[in-house]
């Protein structure tokens, strides 16, 4: 059974906002689950709708099974980790880690032994007595998760969990995170604009737009065969190439190259116009003419450490190419750009 089942699930603020359009997902018992997309798409609301902190317009959200669309937050087994942390300041940090176990009205020694382990569980020994201000954004972090793991709900809601951390820290935060996920096995459903921390976090990801999911799979499956232009213009740390085509024969043409058509694209007719599209990454740079290469001249080239991002002026068009360190040629210089086999990819709605 789904650990969280969401159908048809419509939210329309007062004012007319429709932040989620007829959405249905199901999140699997046990998933680390990403909702990305670009900011308003509507990933906060609809984990607010299933912390039971927004009121759904229609639709039904289930956890394990049950029902929980008109009950209150208090009642839904989930645990929520805000972007800012929500810690009370004026509260110690055992004292608020053990904040829900008061609500649950459990004995004073119960509720300070299961804080206190939570604290050393989450790396914050010694930190007991200070004040949420007296720590730092990571420190801070771990006080909201332990907050939300002690009262062992059956659902985490993490909401930009890292967004607060500087870049090191995010990164160190990033890998405590999954490996916390794992050891506890509990079903999370995170939101982030960040989509390098979607694939490198979750098992799934639902890549979102205008309250309605464009894609659904893993990380791989996302970044590998984007299912749509928007998930190919949004996923890539640096953007897909995305070239207009036209069908001729068995080939495609984009920006001069003559490519060969995908199998999955055989029903293409010719004369057929397309959106051509290749990943950076997945275009072999070099000097020569080559075959289906992409030909022109270079025009700027960023290093990235380890790499360095080209720009080819194809005809107009700008091709970027990832070059392997040492390799890089100068601005000026006539160069190849070739897809590699399989990694090119046809949208019709551009
Ligand atoms: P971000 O990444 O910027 O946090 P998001 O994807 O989480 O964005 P939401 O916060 O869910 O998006 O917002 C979705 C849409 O609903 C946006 O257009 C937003 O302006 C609108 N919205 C959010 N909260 C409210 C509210 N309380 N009243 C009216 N409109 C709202």
């Amino acid at each position: 059974m789904a650990a969280i089942t969401i159908s048809e699930l419509t939210k329309v603020y007062p004012g007319g906002v429709r932040a989620l359009d007829a959405l249905d997902l199901d999140v699997a018992d046990g998933e680390f689950f990403a909702l990305l997309g670009p900011s308003g798409c509507g990933k906060t609301t609809l984990l607010r709708t299933v912390a039971g902190l927004e009121a759904a317009t229609s639709g039904t959200v289930a956890l394990g099974g049950a029902d929980v669309t008109r009950l209150p937050p208090g009642r839904r087994d989930v645990g929520m980790v805000f972007q800012d942390y929500a810690l009370f300041p004026h509260m110690s940090v055992l004292d608020n880690i053990a904040y829900p176990l008061k609500i649950k009205k459990r004995s004073k020694a119960d509720r300070h032994a299961r804080a206190a382990e939570a604290a050393d569980y989450l790396g914050l020994e010694g930190l007991g007595k200070r004040r949420p201000g007296e720590l730092s954004g990571g420190q801070q972090q771990r006080v909201a998760l332990a907050r939300a793991l002690v009262a062992e709900p059956r659902i985490f809601l993490l909401d930009e969990p890292l967004s607060n951390l500087d870049a090191r820290l995010r990164l160190e935060a990033r890998t405590f995170l999954k490996r916390l996920q794992k050891e506890l096995a509990v079903t999370t459903v995170f939101v982030t604009h960040d989509q390098a921390e979607a694939l490198a976090l979750a098992d799934r990801i639902a890549v979102m737009d205008k309250g309605r999911i464009r894609q659904l799979g893993t990380p791989t499956e996302v970044f590998r065969r984007p299912a749509n232009l928007f998930v190919a213009s949004f996923i890539g740390s640096t953007p897909m190439n995305l070239l207009p085509g036209r069908v001729e024969g068995d080939h495609v043409v984009a920006a001069g190259a003559s490519l060969p058509l995908p199998d999955e694209a055989r029903a293409l007719a010719a004369g057929e116009e397309i959106v051509c599209g290749v990943r950076p990454e997945y275009l072999d740079y070099g000097d020569r003419p080559v075959d289906g290469a992409f030909a022109g001249r270079v025009s700027v080239v960023e290093h990235l450490g380890g790499s360095a991002l080209v720009t080819l002026d194809v005809e107009g068009e700008p091709v970027h190419v990832v070059v392997g360190e040492g390799r890089e040629p100068a601005p000026g210089d006539e160069g190849w750009a070739l897809p590699r086999p399989g990694r090119v990819l046809l949208y019709r709605d551009g």
